[in-house]
């Protein structure tokens, strides 16, 4: 046995596993084929584009301030500046990687690795004399993450036609860009280019953006980006690209009038696919669903005794939190902690637009496709002195209560901060608190988080700043 146990991936889920593997005093080597750790998410998606986010952010406030009389000269953009710092995010936060793997004795091994049996990984060549090597393990945790989804009518070999990871190279500002997909993706890169400059447009095949997202809080967003992009084509497919030398060609399908349209640049972001391909888990006793997730148990077994897997390639969500929890779990239950399980009551989702929208738990479009009955209280940021003061208003806070129990199984939130705001909401699923419990919990004032202490207070009937007293009779009844 060449060690205890293989991390196949280097990813947020793949290290956090990795290290706790280590913590918990196994042996460990984790398996990457990049130069450096941390996964897509660090190298080439959550981190870098939350950077460039981060400088949208602050072009629109400064643009926002023109309201209170107070305007800025058009804004300089240095590419390159700006490329140097996403870097050094980057660089600073993987090298930190490097540094905790060695003082956790963690082998790192920068190898295409690939299953010839149960217990024994092929490490293929990656630059490197690795091509007769072979590593012997107890356990492997699989967390080989996922890659984009391709469609044969999107693909085109023009460096015009990005996928999330070119998009965040920023190539250049062109012109005009045209997204495909109106999911997360989508919409935070076409939200970086439009502050950029760009001339952004969505084309989305479903009749509305962040599909599966409720309504009310994707509403405010729309409404945003109605403002901010050039336009937003719902129900509407491309059906062709053709490379035109200084643009690309599309073909649109759908609620449009002019079908054939030019763009310098298309970003195609239609969904993740795991990867589970490709891996040789064929020689071992895995399964892999018809989407191809590897199926796994609670404490993220497979089907082999040997294997486990862990975020993206093991299924929905594909958020780098998940990944990282459940692979403590993993690594948990291969040191012998028989507690070990991923039982969460709440995974927390984020959309870092402009506004953000936010939720955990139960959503009510959930609610509605299992007809389950819920109460649902909602406060508008317009009723919040904050939201006033930073010029937010648009923002909405909403709780899912169960009516039996009262206790609060889902929270969501569009506006400003929204990703920060969802932990509180986190924090009183998974403890199982009732809607009083986060209506007494004293939230400061002035501040957005009070919206959750208010939305409570608006189901309780107690709510000062919002005039609700039928709910309060209902409540005494
Ligand atoms: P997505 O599933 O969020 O969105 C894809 C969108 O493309 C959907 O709205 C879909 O209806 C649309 N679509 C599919 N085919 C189309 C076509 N032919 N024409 C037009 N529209 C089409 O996928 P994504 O944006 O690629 O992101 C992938 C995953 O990455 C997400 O599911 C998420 O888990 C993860 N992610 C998370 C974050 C975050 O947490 N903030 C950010 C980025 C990505």
């Amino acid at each position: 046995m060449d060690t205890q146990l293989v991390v196949l991936g280097g990813g947020p889920g793949g290290y956090a596993a990795a290290f706790m593997a280590a913590d918990l005093g196994l042996e460990v080597a984790l398996v990457d084929l990049e130069p450096r750790l941390g996964g897509v998410c660090l190298l080439r998606g959550c981190i870098p584009s939350k950077a460039l986010l981060h400088v949208a952010k602050g072009m629109a406030e400064a643009r926002h301030l023109a309201d209170w009389g107070v305007s800025f000269p058009q804004p300089a953009i240095d590419l390159a500046a700006m490329r140097a710092r996403k870097e050094k995010v980057i660089a600073t936060l993987s090298g930190g990687l490097a540094q905790l793997s060695k003082r956790r004795s963690v082998r790192l091994v920068r190898a295409r690795a690939v299953f010839e049996d149960s217990q024994t990984l092929k490490l293929e060549s990656a630059g490197q004399a690795l091509s007769d090597e072979r590593l012997r393990f107890g356990h492997c945790i699989l967390a080989t993450g996922s890659g984009p989804t391709r469609l044969a009518a999107l693909e085109l070999p023009s460096p015009r036609v990005m996928d999330s990871t070119s998009a965040l190279e920023l190539p250049d500002v062109p012109e005009s860009l045209l997204v495909v997909g109106g999911g997360y993706i989508g919409l935070e890169m076409g939200t970086v280019y439009a502050a950029l400059g760009s001339r952004v447009s969505v084309v989305e095949m479903t009749d509305g953006l962040l599909p599966g997202v409720d309504r009310d809080l994707v509403k405010p967003l729309h409404k945003r980006l109605e403002k901010e992009f050039d336009a937003i084509w719902l129900n509407t497919k491309v059906v062709a690209l053709a490379d035109k030398k200084d643009s690309i060609e599309v073909t649109l399908d759908g609620q449009i009038e002019e079908r054939v349209r030019r763009f310098s640049r298309v970003l195609v972001a239609v969904g993740r696919r795991p990867n589970s391909g490709g891996l040789g888990l064929e020689k071992t006793k895995a399964e892999i669903d018809p989407r191809g997730f590897v199926v796994v148990d609670r404490r993220q077994r497979s089907a082999d005794p040997h294997l486990f897997a862990i975020g993206d390639v093991a299924g929905e969500p594909m958020l780098a939190h998940k990944a990282a929890h459940e692979g403590k779990v993993a690594a948990e239950a291969i040191a012998g902690d028989a507690s070990a399980e991923f039982d969460p009551r709440a995974i927390p989702a984020v959309v870092f637009t402009d506004p953000e929208i936010a939720w955990a738990g139960l959503t009510q479009t959930e609610a509605e496709k299992q007809s389950r009955r819920v109460e649902v209280a909602q406060f508008p940021w317009a009723a919040s002195g904050r939201a006033q003061a930073v010029g937010r208003i648009e923002g909405l806070t909403k709780w899912i209560i169960d009516p039996e129990s009262q206790r609060v199984v889902g929270c969501g939130i569009v506006g400003a901060g929204a990703g920060e705001l969802i932990a509180e909401a986190v924090m009183a699923i998974e403890l199982g608190a009732q809607v009083q419990d986060v209506a007494e919990a004293i939230h400061p004032h002035p501040t957005l988080s009070e919206t959750l202490g208010f939305a409570a207070e608006v189901h309780l009937g107690t709510a000062t700043d919002v005039y609700r007293p039928k709910t309060r009779k209902e409540t005494k009844a």
